[in-house]
């Protein structure tokens, strides 16, 4: 009897992992019906262009940030060359990008 409920716990677990996949399928699938159904209809159906849109750009960075997490936990690491340089004595702070070929070891604010 045990068995069940950690099988549905396991699905939980497995859908809300995999949120990221299918929360934007979703959120087109229900902007698509809202669309074609409501009250709203027309006043929605001038924004299924936008709406459209942003399920894509949803959908995009879902599979972006997917190939970035199994990126950082399989494959080669992505080394970050991007750092903000911050002033001990006059606090001024500025991005720079590190050098790969050498050691800097001086650096000038302002
Ligand atoms: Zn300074």
């Amino acid at each position: 009897m045990k068995t069940i409920p950690s099988l549905l716990g396991g699905v939980f677990a497995f859908l809300l992992a995999s949120s990221c996949c299918w929360l934007p399928w979703l959120a087109v699938l229900v902007g698509g019906s809202i669309a074609g159904t409501s009250a709203f209809s027309a006043k929605l159906e001038a924004f299924s262009m936008p709406l459209m849109a942003l399920g894509a750009i949803l959908l995009t960075y879902s599979g972006y940030s997917f190939w970035q997490k199994k990126n950082r936990m399989g494959g080669t690491p992505v080394m970050v060359l991007k750092s903000i340089i911050t002033c001990p004595k006059c606090g001024f702070s500025k991005t720079e990008i590190m050098p790969t070929d050498a050691c800097q070891y001086f650096y000038d604010c302002v």
